[in-house]
């Protein structure tokens, strides 16, 4: 890794926190957005951000993500602070401040979009190295693991002390980024980890509501995705491709689940030693496709899925898709042949 590449040489500006933080100090309101069908990371970092704005004294924090309909993943009503949230209709058209979490671009806003187009002072807190920048002030950094991370130094430089519900947001945040401190791992992703248990916070509690938990029907529906995944060895520049589907008739039959069971089926897919890229296409109630790319690292999936409309990180990265899959893979399949980076990707 070069120095350049390092979290500390691509950090924030100082003056860019300082600007972010007197904005926050001036505002009556504060209005806190993050992406659509949100993640641990998105939600988790908001609601850290909303619970340290009421301890530093706003009067007002707005909180919500512009989903129709609007609600919390079930994986993710065991966060404390949910009670902040609103739907977006209830959204300030024209936000006097406005802050957006893990949001890559202004499309991931979804209904909110408009919002934050609107809004007279826009922070964005980000960490995707595909960030435009689209606010009046970028507090963005690639190399940090989650937005959690900047999500801490925010509240860090409010000076709003560490608490325990503050602290399940981040770690809620920093765990599902980092697959459970596998990736991205650096000494600062511990420190802070450190710095959050240390709060009180149990990590075992964590670890079962993220990773460790579904209903049953999840396995007869983890069954029937794996048992239609279809190994490519050739693709993806000679390093294979892995995909899968899971459909809504996988769901239905298995007990009505919601869509989002259909997330973590991309980390068993993505195990497969003969395949350097993982795909899975996730069918949503509207029949469009939601598609999580994963690579180990000699190929960029975030370029193919930025092409395909979407985004993401080099490892990790996905893009909506309301045609075919087999259009779809037609797609994937040439762009990920030019993606091929022979040093290994970053
Ligand atoms: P996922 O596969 O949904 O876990 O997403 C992996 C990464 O890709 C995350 O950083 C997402 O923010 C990003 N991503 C997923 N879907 C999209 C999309 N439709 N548009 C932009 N970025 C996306
Ligand atoms: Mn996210
Ligand atoms: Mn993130």
């Amino acid at each position: 890794m070069t120095d350049a590449a390092t979290p500390e040489a691509r950090g924030v500006p100082d003056a860019e926190w300082a600007r972010a933080v007197s904005a926050l100090d001036r505002a009556g309101e504060v209005c806190l957005a993050c992406h659509v069908r949100p993640d641990g990371d998105a939600l988790g970092s908001m609601l850290a951000v909303a619970q340290a704005l009421t301890a530093r004294g706003v009067q007002r924090v707005t909180a919500s993500f512009g989903d129709e309909p609007f609600g919390v993943p079930a994986t993710l009503r065991f966060l404390p602070g949910l009670d902040v949230l609103s739907p977006p209709e209830a959204y300030p058209e024209r936000p006097e401040v406005m802050v957006t979490f893990d949001v890559a671009s202004v499309d991931r806003l979804g209904l909110l979009a408009g919002s934050a187009l609107r809004a007279a002072e826009l922070i964005v807190l980000d960490h995707h190295e595909s960030n435009p920048g689209f606010g009046t002030v970028n507090l963005i950094n690639p190399g940090a693991a989650a937005t959690a991370v900047l999500a801490a130094e925010l509240i860090d430089r409010l000076g709003v002390p560490l608490t325990a519900p503050i602290a399940a947001g981040l770690y809620t945040g920093l765990v599902t980024d980092t697959g459970s401190f596998r990736f991205s791992v650096t000494p600062q992703v511990h420190e802070l980890a450190a710095r959050l248990i240390a709060t009180g916070l149990d990590p075992d509690l964590y670890a079962r509501e993220l990773l460790d938990r579904a209903p049953f029907g999840y396995l007869r529906v983890l069954s029937a995705a794996l048992g239609r995944a279809v190994l490519e060895p050739g693709q993806a520049g000679g390093y294979g491709l892995v995909w899968t589907t899971v459909t809504r008739q996988d769901r239905a039959a298995a007990g009505q689940l919601p869509y989002e069971v259909a997330e973590s089926v991309i980390d068993v897919v993505r195990r497969t030693d003969e395949a350097e890229v993982a795909v899975v296409f996730k069918e949503a109630d509207d029949g469009c496709w939601h598609v999580s790319a994963r690579s180990k690292g000699k190929v960029d999936v975030a370029r193919a899925s930025v092409r395909l409309g979407g985004g993401g990180h080099s490892r990790a990265a996905g893009f909506g898709w309301c045609g075919t899959v087999q259009d779809a893979l037609a797609r994937l399949r040439s762009l990920l042949a030019a993606d091929t980076e022979p040093d290994g990707g970053r």
